[in-house]
Formats: structure tokens, sequence, C-alpha cells
């Protein structure tokens, strides 16, 4: 049976709502945004592509939590580690300032109980690892900050790898040495591999390594749509078989549409392909998407729910799709060592 708006709303209030990536931190970083102000919807055109995410619209959209995703550009390779610094102290910044909203957390544990008491669950995450320069001491750095997904590649060639599309990008060169290790390392420290962006081949790289479950935080699937962006049905499958999680990304671009029915035809393949324990919510939020209509900020989120339960997603299914699979993954990846004081 399907939902009605009210039965999605009231459905997010039980459950726990997570998104796997957003870049809000970015603009709270360089443009001073406001996580606790309530700010209007961007218009529903070519130009909503930030401005998607506060703290007022995510308790609208019944979210729970938020990875937030940090993002460098990646040359020179030197000042990324930085760079991923400076957007972690905005959020500590605003978690600070508004202790009774926000709550930094790492855990499937820590997101309960921010739930529990009112607050928004924080997360983060890194979008490239030319923020590591080199070194895989800055992991360990990350993670004691809170850090708790380290995307290996975004859109250029970096001391772990090459990306799916983009300057220095190969098809044939997979994770380099340095790159195991930085999966390895990973593991060690509690930080989640993500496999957004990085090409076929460093893929199954680090899939090959993985002990723990990795996920993909935001992507679309080329089963629905072709785009090099895409992930291809073996790909789903072999994360899949690691205990992994897919975000999918809300982007029309790499969806094939403007419709909200895309994100659901993308998250129902993948169910089709590597059953429902692998799906979740990966928007992209704030870095340059533009959304479907009916999601076009994180107040709308109920809206994909409803399109989700028309299409036949049981109850049960689709609190694993709104962040029950991440939840599982969390707990399966322990966070490592003590939260470093801001
Ligand atoms: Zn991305």
């Amino acid at each position: 049976m399907s939902l009605t708006l009210d039965e999605a709303k009231a459905l997010h209030d039980e459950v726990h709502v997570l998104d796997l990536h957003a870049d809000t931190a970015k603009l709270m970083d360089k443009l001073g945004y406001d996580l606790a102000l309530r700010h209007d919807r961007p218009m529903p055109t070519r130009i909503n592509v930030f401005g998607h995410v506060d703290l007022p619209r995510m308790r609208e959209g019944g979210v729970a939590g938020q990875f937030f995703s940090f993002w460098t550009t990646p040359y020179p390779e030197r000042g990324c580690a930085k760079a991923v610094t400076t957007q972690l102290d905005a959020l500590d910044r605003a978690m600070a300032k508004h202790p009774e909203q926000l709550a930094w957390t790492r855990t499937g544990a820590d997101v309960r109980a921010a739930k529990k008491a009112g607050k928004i669950a924080a997360l983060g995450g890194i979008e490239g690892g030319q923020a590591l320069e080199g070194t895989l001491d800055t992991i360990e750095a990350f993670s004691r900050r809170g850090v708790r997904y380290l995307g290996l590649l975004h859109f250029s060639a970096n001391a772990i790898g090459r990306p799916a599309k983009g300057r220095g990008s190969d098809p044939l060169s997979g994770l380099t040495g340095f790159g195991r290790d930085v999966v390895r390392e990973c593991e060690r420290t509690g930080v989640i591999v993500d496999l957004a962006h990085i090409n076929r081949k460093g893929y199954f790289d680090a899939l090959e390594l993985a002990t723990v479950p990795p996920m993909v935080s935001h992507t679309g699937v080329l089963g629905v749509h072709e785009h090099w962006r895409n992930i291809d049905d073996e790909q789903i499958r072999a994360l899949a078989d690691k205990g992994g999680c897919i975000g999918i990304i809300f982007s029309r671009k790499y969806l094939g549409s403007a419709s909200i029915e895309s994100v659901v035809d993308h998250i129902l393949h993948v169910i089709d392909v590597a059953g429902d324990e692998v799906p979740a919510l990966g928007s992209d939020f704030d870095g340059f998407v533009v959304p479907p209509e009916g999601l076009e900020d994180v107040a709308a989120m109920p809206n994909l729910t409803v399109a989700l339960s028309r299409r036949g997603v049981p109850t049960r299914v689709l609190e694993k799709i709104l962040g029950g699979n991440v939840l599982r993954v969390l707990d399966a990846v322990p966070a490592w060592g003590k939260l470093a004081a801001p």
C-alpha cells in the first residue's frame, strides 16, 4: 500500500533517515553559510545547484543525519589537507554554536542517541584522496577529527589511483602501491573506503583488498542510465558481496531524467541486482547538482519515500533504503580512537 505524504513524514520520525553526501561544509567555510538558518528553497531551474541543506529544512524533511563531505581542488596537492581541515573547523563552529541542535556522530549508536536527544547527527567524509597529500598519517588525523569515509578519487588522478573521468584518467591503471596502503590504513583507523568517482579497475582493486564493508557514497547506475559516472551491475554485486551500501545521487545528469521517479528507478535497479541491503541515499546536495523535480532540497525528502512506496516498496525495505543500510555499515566498520577536541 502506498503512503500519503503525512504517513511518509510519520515514518521519517520513526526511522533514521541518513544521507551519504552533501557539500554544504564548503559553503559554510567559504561563504559563511549558516547551517542553523532557514534558507529559501532554490528555484527549481538549472541554477538550483546549491543552498539545498540547513537544519530547519532537515527537520522538515525528517532527516536524522547528514554526511558532510569535504572536497578540495586537486592542484596543487599541497594545501589539500588544510582545505579539509577548514571545512571540519566550519562544522565544528556550527556545532559549538548550536550544541542543542547538531551533534558530531561516528557510530550507529551515536546517530540513534542524537535522534533521541532531538539533535541532527553530523557525520564527516572526504571526497578525493589528494587530501592526504601523499602521506598515510593524515588518515589517522582525519579519523580523530570525526571523518568516517574517504572517497579515494574525485575528478583527477592522485597518488591513490585514477578517476572514472577527468584529468589523468586511464582505464588500464588501478590502485597504486600507495593506494593499497591507504585502503589498509583506512580500515585500521575506522575510515570507510568510498568508491565514488574511482575508475572501474581501481574500484575492483580496492574491493579485493577490503576486509570490511566499503561504500559508494553518491552515484547513479548504468543499468538505468548510460553515463560515465555511473556504476555497472558487476560493480554493484561486488560491493554487495563485501557488505557495502550505495548512495543514489539526486542529480538529473546522472539519473538521466528530471523526474523523481528516476531516483526510484536507480534504487530499484540496485535492489534487483544485489538485494535490499544495498541501496541508500547519496543526494550530493550543494555539490553543483540539479536535483529532480519534487526533490528540490532536503525538506522534500518525504516525497521520495512516497514515490518509493507507490512503486511497491514495503515499509521494512523503505527503512533500509532511508538509512538502515548506512547504519549497518557504520556498525560493521567500528569508529576508531577518541574524537579529537575541536
Ligand atoms: Zn562527487
